[in-house]
């Protein structure tokens, strides 16, 4: 059977602020900052979604979650990543293998990276082995490296047959 693909690109920045958690790829990480945004401000499966909506032609996550729909107000991601997930797989589509990146001065995300692509492995529905996560520094220039802000970008290869 032959099959098809489709690739898509997601990118995501927030604020670094005090008195906020902060949550990567639906994970909990110790540190005296957190993202700010409407929703839970989790880059990871914000810029995740986004190329999974690349992937499929259908836009971004801003189209599909207003911030200004009250029902978006701190909303868990994984929720939001789970809805285009199965918008995904209505379309018959599956994931191949996703690469990420997270731009973090600080901290160390290396402990928590497990936690993280197993979290992603189960809301993404394939094996860890399909997920690869990086951790970069801002090299203590830039937003990300002043501790202003953290980003994140994925790209994702999707397939699904195609009936000859
Ligand atoms: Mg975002």
């Amino acid at each position: 059977m032959n099959k098809e693909f489709r690739v898509g690109l997601g990118h995501d920045t927030h604020r670094l602020v005090e008195g906020r958690p902060l949550i990567l790829a639906g994970v909990r990480i110790e540190h005296e900052l957190g993202l700010l945004g409407h929703s839970d401000a989790d880059i990871v499966l914000h810029c995740v979604a986004d190329a999974l909506l690349g992937a499929i032609g259908r836009g971004d996550i801003g189209e599909h979650f207003p911030d200004t729909d009250p029902a978006c107000k701190d909303l868990d991601s994984s929720r939001l990543l789970a809805d285009v997930v199965a918008l995904v797989e209505s379309l018959g589509w599956s994931l191949v293998n996703a690469d990420i990146i997270v731009h973090a001065q600080l901290p160390k995300l290396l402990p928590y990276k497990a936690a993280m692509k197993l979290r992603l492995a189960q809301l993404l529905h394939v094996q860890e082995d399909r997920i690869n996560l990086k951790a970069k520094t801002g090299e203590k220039v830039g937003p990300v490296g002043r501790r202003e802000a953290m980003q994140a970008e994925a790209v994702v290869l999707l397939e699904r047959p195609v009936r000859d």
